[in-house]
């Protein structure tokens, strides 16, 4: 570990002095060059990631505004059937545990396309969709989902709230690690839930990443990587508490947790909540020495992997990966573009573009990969990087 002079956490604001890891510097991995950039340059941030002494928030600087980022946001979520089918089951059983129904007011922070909401309109519940990027939320308007482009905080909730419309369900998936000011999120919404809501969130765990070495889930937009232990202090701070917790395999491994008002007692906090505290404890995720170990278990991938590479190039052999965009290029750039021959993960609109940072090379126009895409789902056609053998 070693002292810097980060500025504070963007939870608790202790000065950040202990490096979780360090993966050197690397583009925005959401942001697309068209062909006629691949010849100028791109400007590369530092991927290197703190955690807090105090709560413990493994956390990257934000760089770069959240307008840049969202504004135009490059995925859909619809693209993704398996994760369609996620959102399919998870309005089942919403409405089966909480009763969810026409009388009820559902409210999804970045709704994206309107891929999980539409269950529930289908089910004739009145929905809200609040999401910053007007390319998708377009999509979801189209499809009879109401989507407000904004991006959440305080104010958009208190305008809600002041016009009447508090969420008796009020969701979030994957969207908390994307928030740079949390404090701000977290307030919004305790103002925009009902007195006897329930918000539920899905986001990446930090106990899977570190014990399955998936630091090829940190990326410049992902700003937080939690415990439940750190995540029930931020909601404590904010007046809500964590009453049950879900772990799901999605990305890699995830938390669903389940919060209400503090002063909401109808709602006791299960077993599961106090479960999963216990085993992160016991982990020793309340201690530093548990933190510092992960920056030297990634360095020895590293070793591993362009190892591995070296050799597969040396033998004759072609490299190929396939999964989300994101990972693709934290491993790829850490690796030092080690492969030659490579693809990932991208919806139609991908193949017209081109993976920033890496050259890809989309093989196929747009309608191959129409083609392709209603065969294969959520996987990559080919791509192959230009001039970047080792
Ligand atoms: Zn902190």
């Amino acid at each position: 570990m070693t002292l810097t002079n980060q500025p504070g956490c963007r939870f608790c604001g202790t000065k950040l002095e202990y490096t979780f890891v360090d993966l050197g510097m690397s583009p925005l991995c959401e942001s697309y060059l068209s062909a006629c950039h691949l010849n100028q340059m791109e400007p590369f941030y530092p991927l290197h990631v703190y955690v807090c002494e105090n709560c413990f928030l493994v956390q990257l600087e934000a760089y770069v505004t959240r307008e840049h980022i969202f504004t135009d946001y490059a995925y859909f979520s619809s693209y993704s059937d398996s994760w369609l089918e996620h959102a399919k089951k998870y309005t089942a059983q919403m409405v089966e545990r909480f009763g969810i129904d026409a009388s009820n007011f559902v409210v999804e922070l970045a709704s994206n396309d309107g891929y999980l909401l539409q269950y529930f309109v289908e089910k004739k519940v009145p929905v809200l969709g609040i999401e910053p990027a007007a390319n998708v939320a377009a999509v979801a308007v189209e499809r009879g989902v109401p989507t407000l482009v904004k991006f959440f905080g305080r104010e958009t909730a208190r305008e809600l709230a002041d016009s009447g419309k508090q969420a008796d369900l009020l969701l979030g998936n994957n969207v908390l690690a994307q928030v740079p000011d949390i404090n701000d999120f977290v307030a919004g919404m305790k103002i925009l839930l009902k007195p006897g809501g329930v918000i539920t969130l899905e986001f990446p765990h930090l106990q899977r990443l570190m014990e399955e070495n998936q630091f090829d889930t940190i990326y410049h937009e992902h700003f937080s990587y939690f415990s439940l232990l750190t995540a029930e202090k931020i909601f404590a701070a904010h007046g809500l508490t964590v009453f049950d917790v879900e772990e799901l395999p999605t990305h890699g491994g995830s938390l669903r947790i389940f919060v209400r008002h503090a002063e909401d007692s109808s709602k006791p906090v299960t077993s599961h909540v106090t479960d999963l505290r216990g085993r992160e404890e016991s982990a020793g995720y309340t201690k530093m020495e548990t933190y510092s170990h992960f920056a030297e278990q990634v360095k020895e991938t590293k070793r591993k992997l362009l190892e591995f590479l070296i050799q597969a190039k040396r033998s004759g052999k072609k490299i190929a990966g396939h999964r989300g965009p994101q990972s693709l290029q934290t491993r790829q750039i850490f690796a030092g573009h080690a492969c030659s021959h490579f693809f990932a993960g991208a919806h139609p609109r991908d193949t017209a573009r081109l993976f920033a940072h890496s050259t890809l090379e989309s093989k196929r126009r747009d309608h191959q990969a129409e083609r392709f895409h209603s065969r294969m789902g959520w996987q990559v056609r080919c791509a192959h990087t230009r001039g970047t053998d080792p």
